[in-house]
């Protein structure tokens, strides 16, 4: 099958210089992206900036902001059967970005913010025959809020996870997960490394996808 895979951060620029992103390593996608082609999958691989080698025989398609990443996504959608946002996208970007640096010479400044498209939501909206998977980041209610996620963008399943713990999310080797899917059941994760949690990701995708 052929798997699109979204991983890292985004970073939406202020400045040529400075920008606005997140804490994602990226970690979480690389491990999903390496265990579906070591099943024999064909993947590309959607990156934010991250220090991460590309696994062999992964197309890698690098990008820095939310846009750059909704037009590589766009661009690979079609020929997708399965689909994984596990980026961090910025949901906002400065409202504009200067061209030159922005001195210091002012005692405050102020930035104003527009909304970054929500890629996964449009990923939903116009559904074709790929299997759509999100993440969801939570710090609280992480159920609830991931239910409405899987609802409103119209997700096959989502990956919903704590990042308010120092040992498992951002960053970290491990992660502890539930899994819910649109039929209506959850599978819990118990704490485990983003690898493991990979393969049970990708076994739970492919076993829907061929139950279907
Ligand atoms: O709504 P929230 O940002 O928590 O949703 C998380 C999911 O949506 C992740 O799968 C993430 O990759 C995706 N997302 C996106 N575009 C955005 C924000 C989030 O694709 N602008």
């Amino acid at each position: 099958m052929k798997f699109l895979i979204t991983a890292g951060p985004t970073r939406e620029y202020i400045d040529p210089v400075r920008y606005i992103s997140n804490p994602s390593t990226g970690k979480m996608g690389y491990a999903l992206a390496q265990t579906a082609r070591a099943l024999g999958h064909q993947v590309v691989l959607v990156s934010g900036p991250t220090c991460l080698a590309a696994p062999a025989g992964v197309k890698l398609i690098p990008i820095v902001s939310a846009d750059d990443m909704q037009k590589a996504v766009f661009e690979n959608m079609l020929a997708a059967d399965v689909i994984i946002m596990a980026a961090a996208v910025s949901d906002f970007k400065p409202a504009s970005s200067a061209r030159l640096k922005i001195k210091k010479d002012k005692a405050s400044l102020q930035l104003s913010l527009k909304r970054n498209p929500d890629i996964l939501a449009a990923l939903g909206n116009r559904k074709h025959s790929y299997y759509l998977v999100g993440f969801a980041a939570e710090t609280d209610h992480v159920i609830l809020h991931a239910q409405k996620k899987l609802l409103n963008k119209n997700l096959d399943m989502i990956v919903a996870n704590r990042v308010d713990r120092e040992d498992t999310g951002f960053g970290s080797d491990f992660n502890e997960a539930v899994l819910l899917f649109k039929e209506g059941k959850n599978k819990r994760i118990a704490k485990t490394s983003k690898t493991k949690l990979a393969q049970v990701v990708i076994r739970e995708i492919i076993s829907h996808i061929t139950a279907a």
